[in-house]
């Protein structure tokens, strides 16, 4: 028989926005539910160093987000190893559908999907995925010992990656379709004084080279994004850093969306068009996507939550197959 849990407040979402959503929800006696999703900790899982969370001068993503998990319990939030499959808005409760056969059934839901990584679209690229080509520095960085490495992008990520890849790579060439970065200037002067990295302006790549005979990437077949000049760099690695696209999947067709899938919200709060179901982090923020705004959103959206499940009166009706 399919397993139904109920919960006052649904978190899905395990990243900065949705574990801050749960500590304010579990001291607001919400007794929230959170779905960790395929990603437990979320996008700083990957990285390393993080140097811009309030109070720590120095962590690293993953440690910031182990702790922030710990919190969540502490405070009193059931954390729950699954992935939602779907979500249906249309009923109340609202009802998401686990990757394990549960059903979760919430009065209020908080979005907290974050975003993905997104990729050129290129058919080398699909292929080359696993045998050379990579989008995360972090989890694959460690392979490219003594070896040569490509990064594509020109924001923080691909500055970091960089940088980061510099502690294996003999030689880092980071390549960008214009001639000046969006990474903040104090990582792009890291990267510029970096001996181990040289940036290529105003390219694209056209084709990632190589998988003949089961071998990994040989190089890529970059363009000048004006003249079309090809040349040809060597390497043994490819590094995508090109952006994050939201994860709105579950609701797409449910909820209000703007500037390219993003979940439309209320101004000024975490209301979606949807009333009881609210969006928080980068799920939701084209502008920013920084772990603190995402946490400053996810408190947001459990006070957004609490007022309105208060505005509701009393408890909504639980499902008669579910467990408490
Ligand atoms: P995310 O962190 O994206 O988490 C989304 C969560 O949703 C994940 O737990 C995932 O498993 C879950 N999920 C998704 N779909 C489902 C589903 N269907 N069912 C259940 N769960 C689901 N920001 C900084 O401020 N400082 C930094 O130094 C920094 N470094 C970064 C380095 C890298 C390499 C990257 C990629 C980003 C970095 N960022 C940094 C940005 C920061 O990581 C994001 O802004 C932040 O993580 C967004 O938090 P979030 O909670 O909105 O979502
Ligand atoms: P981003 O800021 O959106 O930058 C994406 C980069 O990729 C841009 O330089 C863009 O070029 C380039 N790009 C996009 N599509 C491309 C394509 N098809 N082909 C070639 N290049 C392409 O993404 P991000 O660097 O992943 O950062 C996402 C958010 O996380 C940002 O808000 C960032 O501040 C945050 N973050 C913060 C830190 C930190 O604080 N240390 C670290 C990592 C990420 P154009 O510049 O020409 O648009």
């Amino acid at each position: 028989m399919t397993e139904t849990r109920h919960t006052r407040l649904l978190i899905i979402g395990s990243g900065p926005a949705g574990y801050t959503a749960a500590v304010y929800g579990a001291r607001a006696m919400l007794e929230p539910l959170l779905v960790q999703g395929i990603q437990p900790g979320g996008q700083l899982t990957i990285t390393t160093d993080v140097e811009n969370w309030p109070g720590d001068t120095t962590t690293t993503g993953p440690e910031l987000m182990q702790r922030m998990e710990a919190h969540a319990r502490a405070m009193g939030t059931e954390i729950v190893s699954d992935h939602i499959t779907a979500l249906d808005l249309s009923v109340r409760p609202f009802v998401a559908t686990g990757d394990t056969g549960t059903r979760y059934t919430g009065d209020a839901v908080i979005l907290a999907t974050g975003a993905q990584a997104k990729w050129l679209g290129l058919p080398s690229e699909e292929r080359l995925q696993g045998m050379g080509v990579s989008a995360c520095a972090t989890c694959d960085g460690f392979f490219y010992r003594g070896k040569e490495v490509v990064v594509v992008g020109g924001g923080n990520t691909a500055v970091e990656e960089a940088l980061f890849l510099t502690n294996f790579a003999t030689r880092v060439t980071l390549i960008h379709r214009r001639d000046s970065l969006r990474a903040e200037k104090i990582m792009q002067e890291r990267l510029f004084r970096h001996p181990k990295i040289r940036v290529l302006w105003d390219h694209t790549v056209a084709e990632i080279l190589g998988g003949d005979d089961g071998a990994g990437v040989t190089g890529v077949r970059a363009a000048h994004a004006t003249t079309g000049d090809a040349q040809v760099i060597p390497c043994d690695g490819v590094f995508i850093a090109i952006g994050h696209a939201p994860a709105t999947e579950l609701v797409r067709g449910q909820v209000e969306m703007h500037h390219g899938d993003y979940v439309k919200v209320k101004p000024g709060t975490t209301e979606t068009s949807v009333p009881g179901v609210f969006a928080a982090g980068d799920v939701t923020d084209h502008v920013y996507r920084q772990a603190v705004t995402s946490a400053g959103m996810g408190c947001m959206a459990a006070l957004d939550a609490e007022r309105w499940l208060a505005a509701q009166g009393a408890d909504a009706p639980v499902p008669a197959d579910a467990e408490a």
